[in-house]
């Protein structure tokens, strides 16, 4: 195996017995991006220069002995962080040529970590979207079959780790940007609980659903990096002050006698027959495992599109209002007065897809409306967050598909929007409740399209979806296979 197909533990045990090099690392890396991104075009910016002489550093850190717990490890960031000095485009080009004057909480830790960070990745336009086909940049492709998307809106970061151009990979998720990619590139990709994870420097989509994570290419490196970004930010009012685990001491144990939950909701028609079948083996490999299979009902399940598809617009139109062409980013050229200016700024900076998420959220907050629709929304959403708290009086954890099917084509619901956003049907509803979830994969299409399992568990409880998602890995022996790039 070549170094950049390894996992951040199985690189970290080279460099603690001295037969690799940051710099090595790094290299092949690079390398790697040279053969194959101009095919799959998982990033935005890359950073060789940066990134040589940082593990250049870490590679001097090493031989005095002070091995952090990233140190030396190519990191990819969604292009969403904020990175100071280096541009920040939330694959917008109203920000193509925004340059942060400061680092995101998430990019300080994984840096003081001794992260190597390779690139700013592809992802659709402020994180709107399923497929990374509405960045500004042009699409991402999916390393199993490059006509197909990745998924969205964190695809570049998920095809980077699944094409070996970095080792792991930050993204985020407002309704399932990093479960959904995660399950179509067939890496593993956690969304933690609302409050985990620093929002600090993150460009906000919808600021109550939020949350930044990790794309890793085994269940164990999932852990190593939340142990690196989880915890409480002086500097963000959501974050949580609660205790933190080493979530490392979860991998490798058993889940004897753990009750998994099966929502009857989310089995219903529309599911791609094999993506069907592999959830089936998968609960049956989970029963083998000890495990015990609880049907349980989250009854307002099929309203989670509907409130969603309001409070995110809602939120977006709010936060996207800071675009006005004097203090971020580009401004239009060829305007005149000062309003001319702001239209002309919006109406050539935002995207097709931003602009009707502007517009949805708009009516839905303006005086008349508001009442009808977002505080309905806010009130169905108490309901759906309530369907959890009763699942978990007869569960620990709940298994659903990550997604109805596997990657579609490019192009295939561009003209769709209903469609796409059907995509995240079985994601959304953990951003509602603000509960943490973890795409893990689970097979493949007999076309060889990857297939992933997603599992849930209630606030604060990553550690859960760790032990239980290290356990299916450990026993299911899914085939190791690499994409054909
Ligand atoms: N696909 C969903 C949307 O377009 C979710 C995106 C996300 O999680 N950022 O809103």
């Amino acid at each position: 195996m070549e170094l950049h197909q390894l996992t951040i533990h199985e690189l970290q045990e080279k460099i603690k017995e001295g037969k690799t090099s940051a710099e090595q690392i790094a290299e092949s890396v690079f390398q790697r991006i040279d053969a194959v991104e101009k095919r799959v075009h998982s990033y935005i910016r890359l950073m060789k220069d940066e990134a040589m002489a940082v593990a250049d550093k870490a590679d001097k850190d090493i031989k005095k002995g002070d091995i952090k717990a990233l140190t030396g490890i190519p990191i990819a960031l969604k292009d969403i962080v904020c990175t100071k000095g280096i541009s920040t485009t939330c694959g917008s080009h109203i920000l193509h040529n925004f340059v942060p004057p400061y680092d995101a909480t998430v990019v300080e830790k994984l840096r003081d970590a001794g992260a190597v960070f390779v690139g700013k990745a592809n992802m659709d336009e402020f994180a709107m979207g399923s497929s990374t086909e509405t960045s500004y940049f042009g699409p991402t492709r999916n390393p199993w079959d490059l006509e197909r998307i990745p998924g969205g809106s964190s695809g570049g970061s998920a095809t980077a780790v699944a094409a070996d151009e970095c080792i792991a990979s930050i993204g985020s998720d407002t309704g399932g940007s990093i479960r959904q990619p995660a399950a179509l590139c067939g890496i593993v990709g956690l969304k933690p609980t609302y409050g985990r994870v620093s929002r600090f420097g993150l460009v906000a989509f919808a600021s109550s659903l939020d949350q930044i994570g990790p794309f890793t290419k085994d269940v164990e490196d999932c852990a190593i990096m939340m142990n690196v970004l989880a915890g409480y930010d002086p500097r963000e009012s959501t974050s949580v002050r609660a205790e933190i685990p080493d979530y490392r001491q979860f991998v490798g144990h058993d889940i004897k006698g753990w009750k998994v939950g099966i929502p009857k909701e989310y089995f219903v028609e529309g599911i791609d027959p094999e993506v069907n079948s592999a959830i089936q083996k998968t609960i049956t490999v989970l029963e083998k495992s000890g495990a015990k299979i609880v049907e349980i009902s989250l009854p307002h399940t099929q309203y989670c599109l509907a409130v969603y598809y309001i409070i995110a617009p809602a939120e977006a139109s709010s936060n996207l209002a800071r675009y006005d062409g004097v203090k971020y980013g580009f401004r239009s050229p060829d305007s005149g007065d000062l309003l001319d200016m702001y239209k002309k700024t919006r109406m050539q900076g935002f995207g097709a897809e931003v602009k009707r998420r502007i517009m949805i959220g708009t009516y839905a907050l303006s005086a008349g409306y508001y009442d009808a629709y977002y505080k309905k929304a806010s009130q169905v959403r108490s309901l759906i967050k309530r369907d959890f708290e009763e699942a978990w009086k007869k569960c620990d954890v709940i298994l659903t598909p990550t997604t109805p099917t596997p990657a579609f084509k490019i192009g295939e619901k561009t003209d769709n929007p209903l469609q796409m956003y059907l995509s995240d049907v079985f994601t959304i509803s953990s951003n509602l409740a603000g509960i943490p979830g973890i795409s893990v994969p689970c097979g493949f299409t007999s076309d060889g399209l990857p297939i992933g399992v997603q599992f849930l568990a209630g606030h604060f409880e990553e550690g859960k979806l760790i032990q239980i998602a290290s356990a299916y890995e450990k026993n299911a022996k899914i085939e190791k296979r690499r994409p054909k790039l």
